[in-house]
């Protein structure tokens, strides 16, 4: 535990300068579900998703006018303000016709991107082109608005147009007063991706925390656009202090959790951290970590456990002076 907080004490010293001039001169590691999109920079060019016939998603009522769309192929989060509706993402870009055929004519006036990733901002064209104001933390605008390489996948993804770009953007929080809500945004440096941004309805007491949380998905961790395991736990962390014991956190993909299944999923992903970053601290590869036996120490069993492994070696490696010092 010392080590921990020591540990800790640097990447929370860390945070306070970090994020604050990143351009995206590079992007986009598939952290999460990256839908295909057209590409103009080489490399292995994706085709354009496939058109689909739009179709109802299922719908959730949350707590008075808020409810959740599901199957999109995530979770978008619909707040009823009085002055239209907000969403929280936007869906892929093959389901936001679906998206919007399941909201229904009352417009939506407000956006919020979680972050970049295309399966929470395939739909930011369709709405904004319809009058939506768009937010986001301002690296996830800058991460929209060039084009950007997926390693894994070998292929690029096109920025969005203009009209699906967001045009709010914040660093550290702002709070948006809408009808009878209060909307705090705040920025969760490097969980994820470099923009990740959390979304509170203060009265309603329900969290949006895009993919920082994932009950249903391996927790994934897009490396090449900075997200990394401590990022993760001083995230969670800090969204510990936001909550409260009756707060609802609506993660990216899956079912909405209590606090003590975010809590659970906090002290899983600590034990990650704190097992992987000495692995690696002692020069040890995503597979030793493997070997190790790390992935059967937690309650859960991760799809593609080696992809875990290696995703977090190679976000410890590139923020190694963050725990500690010399890799051996
Ligand atoms: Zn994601």
């Amino acid at each position: 535990m010392r080590s921990f907080r020591n540990t800790y004490q640097r990447r929370t010293i860390l945070r306070a300068g970090a994020g604050l001039t990143c351009a995206p001169l590079l992007a986009g590691l598939a952290g999460c579900s990256q839908e295909p999109a057209t590409g103009e920079n080489g490399g292995s060019v994706a085709a354009a998703p496939v058109a689909r016939t739009p179709e109802l998603l299922p719908i959730e009522s949350l707590r008075d006018g808020v409810s959740i769309i599901a199957n999109a192929p995530g979770n978008v989060l619909v707040l009823e303000t009085g002055e239209g509706r907000l969403l929280v993402d936007s869906g892929a870009p093959d389901m936001a016709t679906s998206v919007k055929l399941t909201l229904g004519d009352a417009p939506v006036t407000r956006l919020i991107n979680t972050h970049y990733h295309a399966d929470q901002s395939g739909g930011n064209a369709l709405f904004g082109d319809a009058g939506a104001v768009i937010h986001a933390h301002e690296i996830t605008r800058q991460w929209l608005s060039a084009d950007y390489y997926i390693p894994s996948e070998d292929r690029w993804v096109s920025a969005l147009p203009e009209i699906g770009r967001p045009t709010h953007t914040f660093r550290e929080k702002e709070v948006l007063e809408l009808g009878d809500e209060s909307i705090e945004i705040g920025y969760l440096l490097e969980a994820h991706t470099r923009g990740d941004a959390y979304i509170l309805l203060r009265n309603a007491n329900v969290l949006a925390v895009g993919d920082v949380a994932s009950p249903l998905r391996d927790p994934s961790l897009d490396w090449y656009a900075g997200g990394w395991l401590g990022g993760r736990v001083d995230a969670m962390d800090d969204l510990l202090e936001v909550a409260n014991d009756d707060t609802l956190i609506v993660p990216a993909y899956g079912p909405v959790m209590t606090m003590a299944d975010y809590r659970a999923e906090r002290e899983m992903m600590w034990h990650l951290w704190d097992r992987c970053s000495k692995l690696v601290n002692s020069g040890r590869s995503a597979q030793d970590i493997l070997d190790a036996g790390v992935m059967d120490e937690i309650d859960r069993k991760f799809d593609d456990p080696y992809k875990f492994c290696y995703d977090a070696a190679k976000g410890l490696w590139a923020h190694y002076t963050n725990f500690g010092g010399n890799v051996v």
